[in-house]
This record gives C-alpha cells, sequence and structure tokens, in this order.
C-alpha cells in the first residue's frame, strides 16, 4: 500500500516535478526554511540526542501505522525538497519512512513533526509553536498541489 504511493508520486513528480517546483518556489523555499528552524531548536534543546539513543535502545516511536497517515500529496512535496524516497522498509516492525538513521522524509505530517514522549523535557508551548509554522507551509502546499494533482490525473491512470 504504501508502495504503492511512493509509486504514484513518483510518476506524479515525473509528469510534472518541473513546472510544480517553479509555480511553488516561493512556497517550497518557505517550508524548507521553516523545516530547518524546527530541527535547529530540537537540537539545540537536546531533542536530536534523546531521540537518537532512544532509537538505539528502543527502535524509537515510529511505528509501523504512522506510514498509513502520508498521503501522495505530501510525498510529492517531498520530492520537490530533493528527497530521495525510500524503496525498501529498514525494520519490519517500523514505519517504511524510518532508516537506520531516523526518519528518511524532510517533509512530515503533524503527528510526526510534533510529537514528544515523556522522556522529553523542553518548553513545549514554544516547541508547538515553532513547528506550527512549519505545519502550516506544509499545509498550504498540500491543499495547492492536491488540487493541481486533481485537474490532472485521473488517478486510476497512474495507480
Ligand atoms: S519521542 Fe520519545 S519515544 Fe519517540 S524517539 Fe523520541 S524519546 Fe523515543
Ligand atoms: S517521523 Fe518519519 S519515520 Fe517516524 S513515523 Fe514519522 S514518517 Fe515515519
Amino acid at each position: 500500500m504504501i508502495e504503492r504511493r511512493i509509486s504514484f508520486a513518483e510518476k506524479i513528480y515525473d509528469l510534472f516535478g518541473e513546472s510544480l517546483s517553479r509555480k511553488w518556489k516561493d512556497e517550497l523555499r518557505k517550508l524548507n526554511e521553516a523545516i530547518d528552524g524546527t530541527w535547529e531548536f530540537m537540537c539545540s534543546v537536546g531533542i536530536t540526542d534523546v531521540c537518537r539513543q532512544c532509537a538505539l535502545e528502543t527502535g524509537s516511536c515510529c511505528k509501523r501505522w504512522v506510514e498509513y497517515i502520508y498521503d501522495e500529496t505530501t510525498l510529492v512535496i517531498n520530492l520537490l525538497l530533493g528527497v530521495d524516497l525510500p524503496k525498501e522498509r529498514y525494520r519490519d516492525d517500523l514505519c517504511f519512512f524510518c532508516g537506520k538513521n531516523g526518519c528518511r522524509l524532510r517533509a512530515r505530517e503533524g503527528a510526526c513533526v510534533t510529537y514528544l514522549c515523556d522522556k522529553i523535557d523542553v518548553d513545549r508551548v514554544k516547541f508547538n509553536r515553532i513547528a506550527s509554522v512549519e505545519l502550516g507551509y506544509l499545509s498550504l502546499l498540500k491543499v495547492k498541489i492536491r488540487r493541481f494533482i486533481d485537474q490532472r490525473v485521473p488517478r486510476s491512470s497512474l495507480r
């Protein structure tokens, strides 16, 4: 199922990647910068260190079901951001996008961006405020790209 979505997203990208990149260049740049902002904050307050250690000990909280919240639109956005989408599952019990060094996506859904377990002691209001910038840009782009795809591609033709 997730492999089919990846394949669909790659077909969309092959057909329309160039025009999508041109059309929403500014939005993609803003999203990219906002993602950097979230990661910078996560590194500065130690979230990434705690999660790295947790992943070594437990395999992380990136469970297999999470992959089902990713639709083709978010995957196309990842392709537009230069992500090479994975072709194989790294570990059977984990999300398809989880790799040896953590998440293999750049643009992630809200559940992935904002989830912090009890091991993480940070200012959550500040964290959510920073993360909401990235999620706001992602959400706007998803609406535009979904509309673009729906106007041009009968989904049955590419699946
Ligand atoms: S959020 Fe918590 S459970 Fe998930 S990887 Fe980080 S430390 Fe582990
Ligand atoms: S952060 Fe990445 S690897 Fe983890 S559940 Fe979300 S998409 Fe999957």
